[in-house]
Formats: C-alpha cells, sequence, structure tokens
C-alpha cells in the first residue's frame, strides 16, 4: 500500500478532531484518522447538546463565547438546519444553597448573562413538574441553547471534503514514530506521513501521546451516565429548560419528545466504549422521583460517555513541550461541543505555527494558560501511571 502524505493530519473523529482538520484545511492537506467506521460514535455522540457561556471553567466558557457566533450564523451552506435553538437553564437550590445560588447568579451578572432569581414556587412556570417544596429558590439563564450536534459534525465534515480533505475511517494509530521532519503513522487502512500532527483523540489522547514516545499529559476520562425515558402523557415539554440542582446531583431536559436525565456522575474510566453503569441509573430515576412529579415507567434508552479533563479542567491546546510539531486539542471535559469552533481555530493556528489568534487573546486565552506544558498538566508525569491502555480500545 502507498503511503500518503499531508501537510496535517488530525487523529480522532469527533467534534475536536473533525473541526481542527476543517480550519486546517484552509491551510494546507489534511488527512483525518478514525479508527471507529463513523465520526461522532464517542463523546460527541453522547452528549447532552447544550451551549451556556456559563457552564465550566473560566478559558472554556470564553471559548464558548468565542464559538457562539458561528453557531448562531454558520457560513453559508454549512448546515440545513440551525446549529443552536433556545432552550434556557434553570439551577435549583435547597434550604441552605442560597448562598450559591446568589454566588452563581452574582458570576453571571459579572459575565454580562441576564438572568432571574425566583422562588421555587416561580418556578413551575419555567418547569412545570418540579417538586416545589424541595427547593427554595432558583435562577434561570434563558440564554442556554441545544445545539444540534449532528448538523455541526457533518456541516465539518462536508466543508472539509470540500476543500479537498480526506476522512479516513476504520483507521486506528497504531504506530506514529517521527522520521526526520515528518510523522509516519501506521494503521489499518494503510500508512500516512505529515510533518505536523493533531492529537484529537479524546479519551485516548493520552495512548496516542505515548504511542508517539512522549510524555504523559495528565488528561484524563471520567464517564458520565445518562437515561432517556417518556414525559408524562400530555404534556408539552418543548420549552422545559435544562434543570440542574445546584449541588450538582442531576440534570434533566427536553431531548428529541423524550426528558434525558444524568445523575452528574463522574467515574473515573480506562479509555473505551463507555457504558451506562446501573446503579447512576437507579440513581437517576430515584432523583426524578424525588424532586420531580414525573413517574419513570421504563427506561427508554441508557448510554455512559467520557469526558475528559486535565487537573485544572482547563483546555490543553498546543505544542507538545518535547515535540513541537505534536499538538494536543484536549481536556475538553463537558464543553467540547459548545466551545469547539473557538478550540479548534485555536489547535489549528498553533499547528500553523500561527500563535493565538486576536480574538481570542483578547478573551485572555494566551499559548501560556492552555499549554500542555503547564505545571499541573505536565507537573505529575513521573507518577501518574498512564490511565487505560491500547488494549482498552473496542
Ligand atoms: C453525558 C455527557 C453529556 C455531555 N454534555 C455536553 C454538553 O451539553 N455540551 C458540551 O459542549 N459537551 C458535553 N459533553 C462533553 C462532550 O461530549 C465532549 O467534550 C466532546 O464530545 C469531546 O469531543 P472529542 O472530539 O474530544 O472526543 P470524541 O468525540 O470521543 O472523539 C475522539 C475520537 O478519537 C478517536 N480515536 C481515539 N483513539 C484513536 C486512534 N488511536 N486512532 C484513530 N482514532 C482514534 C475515537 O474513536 C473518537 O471518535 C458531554 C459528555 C457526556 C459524556
Amino acid at each position: 500500500m502507498a503511503t500518503e502524505t499531508a501537510d496535517f493530519i488530525v487523529i480522532g473523529g469527533g467534534i475536536a478532531g473533525v473541526s481542527v482538520a476543517c480550519e486546517l484545511s484552509a491551510r494546507g492537506s489534511v488527512i483525518l484518522l478514525e479508527m471507529e467506521s463513523a465520526p461522532g460514535y464517542h463523546s460527541t455522540g453522547r452528549s447532552a447538546a447544550v451551549m451556556s457561556e456559563n457552564y465550566g471553567p473560566a478559558l472554556w466558557s470564553r471559548l464558548v463565547t468565542a464559538s457562539r457566533s458561528f453557531l448562531e450564523s454558520p457560513p453559508p451552506g454549512f448546515a440545513e438546519v440551525p446549529l443552536v435553538t433556545p432552550r434556557g437553564a434553570l439551577f435549583l437550590a435547597r434550604d441552605g444553597e442560597q448562598d450559591q445560588l446568589q454566588a452563581q447568579a452574582d458570576e453571571l451578572v459579572r459575565r454580562g448573562a441576564s438572568i432571574e432569581l425566583v422562588s421555587a414556587e416561580e418556578a413551575l412556570r419555567y418547569c412545570p413538574v418540579l417538586k416545589a417544596s424541595e427547593f427554595v429558590s432558583a435562577l434561570y439563564e434563558p440564554d442556554c441553547m441545544d445545539i444540534d450536534t449532528d448538523a455541526l459534525l457533518s456541516g465539518y465534515v462536508r466543508m472539509l471534503r470540500s476543500r479537498g480533505g480526506r476522512v479516513v475511517t476504520d483507521a486506528r494509530v497504531e504506530k506514529l514514530t517521527r522520521a526526520g521532519a515528518v510523522w509516519d503513522i501506521s494503521t489499518p487502512k494503510g500508512r500516512f506521513e505529515a510533518p505536523v500532527v493533531v492529537n484529537a483523540a479524546g479519551g485516548w489522547v493520552q495512548q496516542v501521546a505515548g504511542l508517539a514516545g512522549l510524555s504523559n499529559r495528565n488528561v484524563v476520562p471520567f464517564r458520565r451516565t445518562a437515561v432517556t425515558f417518556d414525559p408524562p402523557q400530555g404534556s408539552d415539554i418543548h420549552h422545559w429548560p435544562m434543570t440542574f440542582d445546584v449541588a450538582e446531583t442531576f440534570y434533566f431536559k427536553p431531548e428529541a419528545g423524550r426528558i434525558m436525565v444524568s445523575p452528574v456522575d463522574m467515574a473515573p474510566s480506562e479509555p473505551c466504549d463507555a457504558q451506562a453503569d446501573e446503579l447512576e441509573v437507579a440513581i437517576a430515576i430515584d432523583r426524578i422521583h424525588k424532586y420531580t412529579t414525573m413517574d419513570v415507567r421504563s427506561v427508554k434508552h441508557k448510554w455512559g460517555g467520557l469526558r475528559t479533563f486535565a487537573p485544572d479542567h482547563e483546555p490543553v491546546i498546543g505544542h507538545d513541550p518535547e515535540e513541537a510539531s505534536f499538538i494536543w486539542l484536549a481536556g475538553q471535559g463537558g464543553n467540547g461541543v459548545m466551545a469547539g469552533v473557538a478550540a479548534a481555530r485555536l489547535a489549528a493556528s498553533f499547528a500553523a505555527g500561527e500563535g493565538v489568534p486576536s480574538d481570542l487573546g483578547a478573551l485572555g486565552i494566551t499559548e501560556e494558560n492552555v499549554s500542555p506544558g503547564r505545571e499541573c498538566v505536565a507537573g505529575a508525569n513521573a507518577e501518574q501511571p498512564v490511565v487505560g491502555s491500547l488494549e482498552a480500545i473496542d
């Protein structure tokens, strides 16, 4: 089999990989390698698909802000449907949690968000199935949006292909060697070469770096469980917000005519085809019964997904400190879909040797604060074992 060459090779076909590959295809030739038979099979296809500029740690939320205009007004022809639609978010405080809710409200106002503080009774006008007696007060944030993840992912793939980029599926990267000025990459679909590689392998980023002979960067996956069930008969769920408790023990939202609920579990995991945890499924149902008037008669669908974090939960984007031609796009946690647009622009800019785009710099993003070389990401190298192994890929 002949070796295929490109200016850039991207490893991973989730939202991170397809978006950075698309960005790079405006600068040179690109090949994207995905181990599954289609893009989006792992975390990207399993998310709650919401966008809130107020969700997640500071730098990620700035990247959400920087992604918003693209999601609201994508380039002509990018998607046939809107990428975002209004959802709204409701945060509920129990007795004793009002200070926490107020602090959250103050922070949102500081960031310029519009919010409304209401009593638990008043919150029923947003979500009529709440057991108001369980809560004292609530914060409503109207600007939270649903994202059409499929439309976003396929829009990027289409644009990538229209610019001559290649998406190679069933192409798990098994070997990655730096030979002179190029990376030589072996997959079951053949060999590929490029001077620059982008590591966008989600839960597998450490394994991919390990294949390249690079140090562990302490970016590890955690499993989260989700469940869907039918809403009460006759209820109009369409306008219900994404509803959280401030203590972070559950969230639920309308999802394709059903209700999706997660017990917001965060269990360290091997990189794998994550499954729902049965205990967490039971906890999710229990939370619905405890805090709402809904009755979960049967689970319609349940799944697990990986969210991958650096120790400080902030982005890991940039040149590997040991090999500058190896670019990380990792540590997306719970922000990878909503912040993916700006994260991809940042990673592509590093891959092309261009530094931080000026609009992201104006938001306080620097090469240092997202670097895979920053202390907390690199610091535990010697002690931290790599979570998972290549054998765990299935
Ligand atoms: C339950 C849940 C709810 C969430 N809710 C939200 C939300 O509301 N909003 C939001 O923004 N985010 C949310 N997230 C987080 C979001 O899903 C992730 O941040 C995002 O999908 C990460 O994208 P990714 O491309 O990095 O990873 P992935 O989608 O996992 O993609 C990585 C890809 O790399 C491939 N790969 C791995 N190793 C190799 C190899 N050796 N060779 C070739 N390919 C390889 C994998 O097959 C995979 O397709 C949620 C996540 C979960 C689990």
